[in-house]
């Protein structure tokens, strides 16, 4: 997608702080991190939301999480714990419409709503 911040990130146009790479997915870290540790896990081919992967890859969904178990190894919060959220369409509060999974920890979390 022409304009789309994670496209561009993915195509290197903008650049994040990439820290996990597969030839169909991307790791980097939020510009704007809630805790310690905050990394984006994305497919590098656009896909809105959770439907539209669904509908078009689903295989894809077991790579991202292999490349989340990945992430969390990497910055060492496998065994002490994590929180992933998706954020799904307007009312989930999804901001970048480039289906994204949010790693969050490094720290005790709070703000928990389930
Ligand atoms: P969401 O609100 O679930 O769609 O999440 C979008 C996330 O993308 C937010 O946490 C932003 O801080 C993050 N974000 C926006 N632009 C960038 C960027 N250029 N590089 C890294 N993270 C970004
Ligand atoms: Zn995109």
């Amino acid at each position: 997608m022409n304009d789309c911040i994670f496209c561009k990130i993915v195509s290197g146009q903008i650049p994040g702080k990439i820290v996990f790479e597969t030839d169909e997915v991307l790791a980097f870290h939020d510009v704007n991190p809630v805790a310690p540790v905050h990394i984006l896990v994305v497919p590098k081919k656009h896909y809105s939301n959770l439907h539209e992967l669904i509908s078009n890859e689903k295989s894809l969904v077991e790579k991202l999480f292999e490349s989340i178990d990945r992430v969390v190894s990497d910055f060492e919060i496998s065994e002490k714990g994590f929180r992933i959220i998706m954020n799904n369409g307007e009312e989930g509060g999804q901001s970048v419409p480039h289906l994204h999974f949010h790693i969050i920890g490094g720290t005790k979390l709070g703000n928990r709503l389930v």
